[in-house]
């Protein structure tokens, strides 16, 4: 076994899903996003999965990731595209039964003139400045969109992971103000939305990093373990250096193993001579550059050579490794790469 593996627990997956769903009233519809293959653990697999727990709708980022959720679950699921209806997509969405987020002038156009009469929502801008109608374009065109009865209107909040921040009550009035009284589905929570509260729930949630285990929601159940296999170990003497740039030295004789996973894995190599990885409950420092396929760890005070080593566990998560990476538990999932041999579990 030459490559990393991932080890994806569908099971804690869904048991998030379910946890999410409750923060919610019963009258709440909780959808799942799995955009980007599904946070970069495998569209159809978790798809399926959640299906099976009680989802109901996605959402994904393009018609393209649409097709391909479409393929893995059947007619049934209702499929939301966050990016509209951009040209070049009305077969897709045509013929996949997609729900295309419509969010400007130019999309509600195109989308009234080349499926008349077929199913879509409208995306507001209420201050992150991203994406859909501003409140004047809105105003222009509410009537004749209303008519047409979209099937959601949505927003999307810029500062939901920090709960005090001002932003979240400014955009909250905004939503409000552009949508109540009219007769529509209302969405404009995703994890951190369902995190402030009963007011931001409106009709439907979208949570999606909160599922696959990652911060703003504490409570969530870890979902992957990357798996290393160790591919070699070597005695290094004092003074002795490991790696490219020599970025670390040995101060005492240490024993070093090279583990299957690098930078091409999505590892970032921000976590180059700081990171560890874990023999079961023991850690073991990760020394030296990550490189392209290898990563080299410390294993001096080890009994035995274990056969792998874990990056990604229950003592290690993805935010763990993101804080370490200086970036955030979302990068590093979406960033973990097509090389790993994926086991679902459950
Ligand atoms: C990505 C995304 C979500 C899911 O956000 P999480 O923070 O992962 O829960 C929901 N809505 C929109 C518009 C998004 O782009």
């Amino acid at each position: 076994m030459g490559t990393s593996t991932l080890h994806i627990d569908l099971d804690a997956l869904a048991a998030n899903w379910r946890a999410l769903d409750k923060l919610s009233a019963d009258t709440v519809e909780t959808s799942a996003v799995v955009k980007a293959d599904a946070y970069g653990l495998g569209v159809g697999k978790v798809a399926r999965a959640l299906m099976r727990t009680g989802v109901k709708s996605f959402f994904v980022a393009a018609a393209e990731e649409g097709v391909v959720l479409r393929e893995a679950v059947g007619p049934k699921p209702w499929i939301g595209v966050l990016g509209g209806h951009m040209p070049g997509d009305t077969d897709m969405i045509g013929d996949m039964g997609l729900v295309p987020m419509l969010n400007s002038l130019d999309q509600i156009t195109r989308h009234f003139e080349a499926l008349p009469g077929r199913p879509f929502g409208i995306q507001l801008d209420t201050g992150m400045n991203r994406l859909g109608l501003e409140p004047v374009e809105w105003d222009a065109v509410k009537d004749l969109v209303m008519k047409a009865k979209p099937d959601l209107v949505m927003s999307h909040l810029a500062c939901a992971d920090e709960p005090e921040h001002e932003m979240n009550a400014y955009q909250l009035k905004n939503f409000r103000e552009m949508t109540d009284g009219l007769k529509v589905r209302r969405a404009l929570a995703a994890t951190g939305g369902i995190l402030l509260g009963p007011d931001y729930h409106f009709d439907l949630v979208r949570p999606g990093i909160g599922m696959y285990g990652g911060l703003p929601y504490e409570d969530g159940k870890p979902v992957v373990r990357l798996e290393c296999p160790v591919i070699q170990t070597r005695d290094v003497q004092p003074g002795e250096t490991v790696g490219y740039s020599n970025m670390w030295t040995a101060e005492v004789p240490s024993r070093i193993a090279t583990v299957a996973c690098g930078y091409a894995d999505g590892i970032t190599r921000l976590i180059s001579n700081k990171a560890v990885l874990f023999d079961g409950e023991t850690p073991c420092p990760l020394v030296g550059k990550v490189s392209m396929d290898l990563i080299t760890v410390d294993i001096t005070h080890l009994d035995q050579v274990p056969r792998s080593l874990d990056l990604l566990c229950a003592h290690q998560t993805v935010d763990d490794l993101a804080t370490i990476g200086q970036t955030i538990g979302y990068e590093i999932l979406t960033s973990l790469g097509a090389r790993y041999q994926r086991r679902y579990i459950g």
